[in-house]
């Protein structure tokens, strides 16, 4: 019986298990294969996915804050996990670890069109960050970085393109996509980013990576302003998507994964 599981510290909140779990058991594998949450601290992280395929396991999500040491563990990363830095999905095969991001497509399929020539705004210089960028630049979007600390935002771009912006007019983009940490707690986007609550338009599209219990507070302005928002749980669903294709193969419903993630 494969297992699979999401490593994280914590990762009590994950929507994975119950997202893939659900999408599982539709593919009529639910029989065979189980999908759970596992603690573990970053000093146990590499000993834990070692220990995993004696164990019956034959992949792992990997969420905050193991992404780089999934990347630094593997024995075989994918050409997208190493320009990007980080991995989130591990497959155990023949003795051997593979790494892939599946962050980097998750985000480019939630969109609602593709980003090809659109100017777009990424708010954020960490892995969610390096992860959008690498996908927007490759796939030909004008993509602009702002991140609180500005060295991180240039130094993301002289790696993976794109432009530094220092004082962004959220106006001037047909795409804003917040990939830093904020709305996670109780800080406001509108005080810690460069956002305006009224400052959202129709014709925008504003994607949150984070996601809640209940919508974000940029989730919900950019709703109120008529443009398409995009929140983080479609994200984690299209990710989920492509981990599960890599480990089983098989194609799953979406629809599915996207009712078990939100209920
Ligand atoms: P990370 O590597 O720790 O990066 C955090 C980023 O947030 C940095 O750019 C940091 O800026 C910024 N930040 C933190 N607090 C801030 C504040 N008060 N004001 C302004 N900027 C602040 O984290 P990550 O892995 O990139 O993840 C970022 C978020 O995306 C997390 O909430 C994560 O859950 C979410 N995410 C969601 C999905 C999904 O499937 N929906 C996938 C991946 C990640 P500095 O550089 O200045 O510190």
């Amino acid at each position: 019986m494969p297992r699979l599981a999401v490593l994280g510290h914590p990762v009590g909140h994950s929507r994975s298990p119950a997202m893939q779990t659900a999408a599982l058991a539709d593919l009529g594998l639910g029989a065979d294969w189980s999908y759970e949450a596992i603690d573990v601290a970053p000093n146990h992280f590499e000993a834990m996915v070692h220990s995993m395929p004696d164990q019956g396991f034959a992949g792992a999500n990997v969420t905050v804050p193991h992404k780089g040491a999934a990347l630094t563990v593997a024995d075989n990363p994918s050409e997208t996990a190493r320009e990007i830095g980080a991995a989130n999905t591990l497959s155990f095969v023949g003795g051997e670890v593979n790494a892939d991001n599946t962050d980097a497509p998750g985000v480019l399929d939630a969109l609602p069109d593709p980003p090809a020539g659109r100017r777009a705004l990424i708010l954020g210089a960490g892995g969610a960050a390096r992860a959008v960028v690498w996908s927007l630049v490759r796939e030909g979007a004008e993509v602009e970085v702002w991140n609180r600390t500005e060295l991180r935002s240039a130094n993301l771009c002289e790696e993976l393109g794109g432009a530094p912006v220092v004082d962004p007019d959220q106006a001037d983009y047909e795409l804003i996509i917040n990939a830093t940490a904020v709305g996670l707690g109780d800080e406001s986007p509108f005080e810690e980013l460069p956002l305006r609550a009224d400052g959202f338009a129709a014709g925008q599209t504003v994607v949150d990576m984070v996601y809640g219990p209940a919508p974000t507070e940029l989730i919900t302005a950019a709703s109120e302003a008529g443009a398409t928002a995009v929140d983080g749980i479609e994200v984690l669903v299209h990710q989920g998507a492509h981990s599960l294709r890599i480990w089983t193969g098989r194609e799953p419903s979406l629809d599915v994964m996207r009712a078990a993630a939100r209920s």
